[in-house]
């Protein structure tokens, strides 16, 4: 406990309230309460801040991607993190990466205490519930669904190998699945479960009541159902596309009901023996 009240104490007095260290203790009781463990589950972290890549590389011992913005190491209560980019954003690295090192602690068998195996899209997802689903990864989301370019929740096993833009998208679908899963039950007595069967997929099917392939499949219609509105609503290039459409529509209905005016009248000259319906049709146009 001394050593969790340190840390938190070290995060408070180097960075001033309104940076990185801003509510942080608070925020790492909420991670802690939501996976159902003590309030001092992040006891003893070693937080560490890395000035580039290289020197998160060094001090990680490897496997770090080149995108890479902070590490957890779970085994060594290791956290890694980039000094690169705002406040804002290093601070929300902190708390994902925190969340890696609590959700593995909480993950342990009670058979034997070893660490129980999770998919790393579940692994990256949890991380993910505290870093906040903005615009703009819902727009990467929306994009990837429109362009069939959504990975496989399985593939996120190779993210590392990842280049940086389908990354992105890995991350998003992680978030969005973890997301998907509080339809069924919370994150926290999804854990339990995990915790109780020693196993993953065993656990994931006592707490949702389905099984996680057939999870799989009801993610991705969900992605479907989901995103494709969002595309045609909330992406620009889509407005216009469908404005233009609209007024090629409009410009098409209004031919057509000039042709079928025209063939009405010329029906009534016919009858009514005119020997000029245009001029009459220019005319009845030109009023309108
Ligand atoms: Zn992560």
């Amino acid at each position: 406990m001394r050593q969790f009240i340190i840390i938190l104490l070290l995060i408070g007095i180097v960075f001033p309230k309104s940076e990185i260290g801003k509510d942080i203790p608070q925020k790492l009781f909420q991670i802690c309460e939501e996976l159902h463990l003590q309030k001092n589950c992040l006891e003893g972290v070693k937080i560490f801040f890395a000035k580039d890549i290289d020197e998160m590389t060094y001090l990680a011992g490897g496997g770090v991607p080149e995108w890479g913005a902070g590490i957890a190491i779970p085994e060594k209560d290791v956290v890694i993190i980039l000094r690169v980019g705002s406040i804002d954003e290093q601070r929300k690295v902190l708390l994902h990466e925190l969340t890696h090192i609590a959700l593995h602690r909480k993950l342990r068998s009670r058979k034997d205490n070893k660490n129980i195996h999770i998919p790393r899209w579940f692994d990256e997802g949890v991380a993910q519930l505290h870093y906040g689903f903005n615009i703009h990864r819902q727009s990467q989301l929306a994009w990837a669904v429109l362009w069939r370019n959504i990975f496989p929740l399985e593939a996120l096993e190779r993210v590392n190998g990842f280049v940086s833009p389908h990354a992105k998208v890995a991350y998003a679908e992680a978030h969005d699945a973890a997301l998907y899963i509080e339809n069924y039950c919370t994150i926290g007595a999804l854990c339990d479960s995990i915790v109780s069967a020693g196993d993953f997929n065993e656990g994931f099917l006592k707490a949702t009541g389905i099984s996680i392939y057939e999870f799989y499949d009801e993610w991705k219609k969900h992605l479907v159902r989901s995103y494709i509105l969002f595309v045609l609503l909330g992406d620009s290039r889509f407005l216009w596309v469908l404005i233009v459409l609209l007024f090629l529509l409009l410009g098409i209905m209004k031919i057509i009901r000039q042709r079928l005016q025209m063939a009405k009248l010329h029906r009534q000259a016919e009858i009514e023996g005119w020997q000029d319906p245009e001029h009459f049709f220019q005319d009845y146009v030109d009023k309108e």
